[in-house]
């Protein structure tokens, strides 16, 4: 059984909103990477050529990356589910193929699997 047209149609709202916000950040953090024109590459910052100011750029470029790569995972997901809305299989399990809960959905609207599976996946790794 598919999502009601009205709950799709609001999820695809915040997927959208998220997706501008996650488009900016990824902005911020980074630029468009030359190699991967889906990807972003983190900044590697230039304070100066001391020691000291060595390691605050890598220190940076560290916590730019790990952010960046936390960004562009999320934005993977979102871009994802917007597909599912486009294709009228948002909200439907990966694995299961069981609707998803809405209040999960409502919380995290680029969930692709429902709690139980999530929970499995965990499990799992
Ligand atoms: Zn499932």
């Amino acid at each position: 059984m598919l999502m009601n047209k009205a709950f799709t149609a609001e999820m695809k709202k915040l997927l959208e909103v998220k997706q501008t916000e996650l488009v900016a950040q990824l902005k911020d953090v980074g630029r468009h990477s030359a190699h991967d024109a889906r990807g972003f590459e983190a900044d590697f910052p230039d304070y100066g050529n001391k020691d000291d100011e060595n390691a605050s750029e890598v220190a940076t470029f560290s916590d730019n990356l790990s952010l960046e790569r936390t960004l562009e995972r999320t934005l993977e997901d979102v871009t994802a589910a917007l597909e599912r809305v486009a294709k009228g299989t948002y909200g439907q399990c990966r694995y299961c193929g069981q609707e998803i809960d809405g209040r999960r959905l409502r919380a995290r609207p680029e969930s692709g699997s429902c709690v139980q599976c999530k929970a499995k996946q965990l499990k799992k790794k």
